[in-house]
């Protein structure tokens, strides 16, 4: 994995330091002197991570790291700090501008490594989801990003510990949040609870009674359910080399004991938080495809999701030799419905003709609006005889019951439906069959509407 790296310092020696280390791993380096420097240079090309020096003259690391939160564009993107201050209150604090995790000098070149490999991971996935959404185009549509106001906190966690004296200690802390926090001390317990429920957190002893903590992270990743799931490893100073590989497997991030309740807290936060923030953005992913492929109004799905359908199904006749038929639909005078009774009521014949042809068909058949009072109904594995039946009972249906629309007389409408059939056993073009079902519909409507017409060829 390769990734541009931001380093930050103003002695000239640590930059040279950490950028030797770095290159030695192929990550691509550049540097900053100064706080003023890395926001302009930010500005200009945005780096996959940030490492951040904390102590600079003029502006120091806790402020560049505030400004970057600040600015939209980079919002998420990863910071570590750098510093020679192990203070934990000092942690807490530059967690709290925003950074991502916290080394202390000197820096242990296999943390720094493991570390720099799991943000850029993470930030790979995010960017893919923006990226997504921002092509799905739907972006204002859908609202704000933004995150909303104690988005953090509430959240569900799941504690693995074996020790019950610690576990109430992460409770107690966790509390504090509103959070509600379940705990088991075994693996196969953890295992079986993250597959039941959605936790926003997995907080794991990276070791539990006898058994090894990072089989959970892995079994975790390997499993579509929970392989989004923020995990949180505690671990003891000497267990460097296991974090590392934790890490490397998937771990979101570490507490070294002894555990700093505030520290514990931060990074609970940041976790949730991106849990949500990720959770968010793929919601919106799945609606903007939604809004991109269906119809608002009848929930049916569009043209071009129906166009798209129909290639797949001629596919399916090349295949499998087997008829398909197409219907067009198109409700008879429609203009006079809305010109008696208004818009409004026009939209709810739509949307009541939409049922109607959706409850007419099999379920693997599709019913789309193709426009305006136009639909059309995809019916795969059919021959034209049997859609001529499904169609004529289409049609009676719509016919014989009338729309239940308010503003009309007695509160009903009286509606007709013209329909075209064409049907083949041959592969052709999907635009080609429409236009012969639609040539269909054009004799339907000229012989007096409310009928169905096939094309002779679909009833060969
Ligand atoms: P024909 O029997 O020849 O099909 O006559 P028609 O009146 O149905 O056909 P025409 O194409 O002249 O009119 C279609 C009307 O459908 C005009 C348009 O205002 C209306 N329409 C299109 N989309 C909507 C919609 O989303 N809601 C409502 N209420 N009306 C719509
Ligand atoms: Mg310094
Ligand atoms: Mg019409």
């Amino acid at each position: 994995m390769s990734a541009r790296i931001l380093v930050v310092d103003d002695i000239p020696a640590n930059v040279r330091l950490l950028e030797a280390k770095l290159a030695a791993e192929y990550f691509e380096v550049v540097s900053a002197a100064s706080g003023k420097e890395a926001l302009e240079l930010i500005e200009k090309q945005i780096p996959d991570i940030v490492l951040l020096d904390v102590m600079m003259p003029e502006m120091d690391g806790f402020e560049v790291c505030t400004r970057i939160r600040a600015n939209p564009k980079t919002h998420f993107l990863p910071v570590v700090m750098v510093t020679a201050l192990s203070d934990p209150s000092d942690r807490v604090r530059g967690l709290e501008a925003g950074a991502d995790d916290f080394l202390t000098k000197p820096v242990n070149d296999l943390a720094l490594f493991a570390r720099v490999r799991s943000l850029v991971r993470l930030k790979m996935i995010m960017d893919e989801w923006r990226m997504r959404e921002q092509t799905s185009g739907q972006f204002d549509l859908l609202g704000s990003n933004e995150p909303e106001v104690n988005e953090d906190r509430n959240a569900s966690v799941l504690l693995v510990e074996s020790f019950a004296p610690a576990a109430q200690r992460v409770v107690q802390v966790l509390a504090k949040d509103e959070d509600s926090v379940e705990v088991t001390d075994s693996l196969a317990k953890a295992q079986e609870l993250a597959a039941g429920k959605r936790f926003d957190l997995i907080i794991t002893n990276i070791q539990v009674g006898g058994e090894d903590g990072l089989r959970l992270c892995s079994h975790l990743r390997s499993q579509e359910e929970t392989r989004q799931v923020p995990i949180l490893l505690i671990v003891e100073e000497f267990d460097m080399p296991r974090l590392i590989k934790g890490l490397d497997i998937g771990a979101s991030d570490y507490l070294m004991k002894p555990i700093d309740p505030n520290e514990l807290l931060a990074r609970a936060r940041i976790q949730v938080r991106r849990r949500r923030y990720q959770d968010r953005l793929r919601a919106n992913y799945e609606r903007s495809l939604s809004l991109a492929l269906t119809d608002s109004l009848t929930g049916l799905y569009n043209r071009r999701y129906a166009m798209r359908h129909l290639d797949g199904l001629m596919d399916r006749v090349k295949d499998s030799g087997k008829a398909l038929s197409v219907l067009v639909c198109d409700l008879d005078r429609f203009k006079n419905v809305n010109d008696s009774y208004g818009h409004a009521a026009g939209d709810e014949v739509l949307k009541q003709f939409a049922q109607r042809a959706t409850a007419a068909m099999r379920n693997f058949d599709m019913v789309a609006r193709t426009g305006g009072e136009e639909f059309v109904c995809l019916l795969p594995d059919t021959d034209g005889q049997s859609a001529l039946k499904v169609a004529e009972r289409l049609c009676r249906r719509v016919s014989e019951t009338p729309m239940k629309v308010d503003g009309a007389p007695n509160g009903e409408l009286s509606v007709t439906v013209s329909v075209g059939l064409a049907a083949t056993t041959n592969v052709m073009p999907g635009d080609e069959l429409l236009k012969i079902a639609d040539a269909a519909l054009y004799r339907a409507k000229q012989s007096g509407r409310n009928q169905v017409v096939a094309d002779p060829s679909a009833l060969l």
